[in-house]
């Protein structure tokens, strides 16, 4: 059943009718994300690995014939190019948490392209800490309104950040991989919606090395889960 976001509540309309809200994108007034930086968010037109995104053709990618990787699928909408790279750091940092409906929409949009298939929708955990300095996690907006658009249950308790972890932007990949073993951790006993068996669709906004959904999926698979689809907004250019 579909849930009635509270984002979508009547004050927030009539605010937007006082105070018109600006573009993410552009700073033109009228709306958080206005038709030509919508449009200006291509999706990923070249043929690319269904497993990790990487351009290939057909199904012989060179990066997962060498490289072994726990993730069923690793879709993306677009490239990590503006106009999106600055809606995702409005999202993240500037607490602009409803952007998560337009961007939100365009996991969904990029679930039904791609046909993937999932039971449950779960969200890349922040740290406890982290999310009580930021006052949310911007990927379980994001999961939130994708789940709700497709009628996918959350269940994001079942995956828990239990190590705060140093900053991996500027870390090889390797170290990144490092850093975060250990970082996350299935519980089952947290969520009413069974894990064992079921296909999840894991979110998040970036995925620039993997290495977080990788971590993410290998706790999943331990607590249960049969396969793990990930779904970001964005892969570097
Ligand atoms: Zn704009
Ligand atoms: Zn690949």
């Amino acid at each position: 059943m579909k849930r009635r976001l509270p984002f979508t509540h009547w004050a927030e309309h009539l605010l937007d009718l006082l105070f018109p809200p600006c573009c993410a994108g552009c700073a033109s007034s009228g709306s958080l994300l206005c038709p030509a930086c919508l449009r200006a968010i291509a999706r990923l037109q070249e043929q690319r690995c269904a497993r990790c995104t990487l351009p290939c053709r057909g199904a012989d990618c060179r990066r997962c014939r060498f490289s072994s990787s726990s993730l069923f699928a690793l879709q993306a909408v677009a490239l990590y190019e503006e106009p999106l790279r600055t809606c995702i750091q409005h999202l993240k940092y500037r607490g602009t948490t409803r952007l998560a409906q337009p961007l939100g929409g365009m996991l969904a949009a990029c679930y039904r392209r791609y046909h993937l298939r999932a039971d449950l929708v779960i969200a890349v955990p922040l740290h406890a800490e982290r999310e009580r300095l930021r006052g949310y996690n911007h990927a379980r907006l994001l999961a939130d309104v994708c789940a709700h658009e497709l009628g996918l249950p959350c269940a994001h308790p079942l995956l828990q950040r239990v190590r705060a972890t140093a900053a991996q932007v500027g870390l090889p990949s390797s170290e990144r991989r490092q850093n975060l073993v250990g970082a996350f951790q299935c519980q089952p006993q947290r969520s009413a919606l069974p894990l064992s068996g079921s296909t999840i669709l894991l979110i998040d906004d970036v995925c620039t090395t993997g290495a977080t959904l990788e971590a993410c999926t290998t706790a999943l698979l331990q607590g249960g889960a049969s396969r793990v689809q990930a779904l970001v907004l964005a892969i570097p250019g």
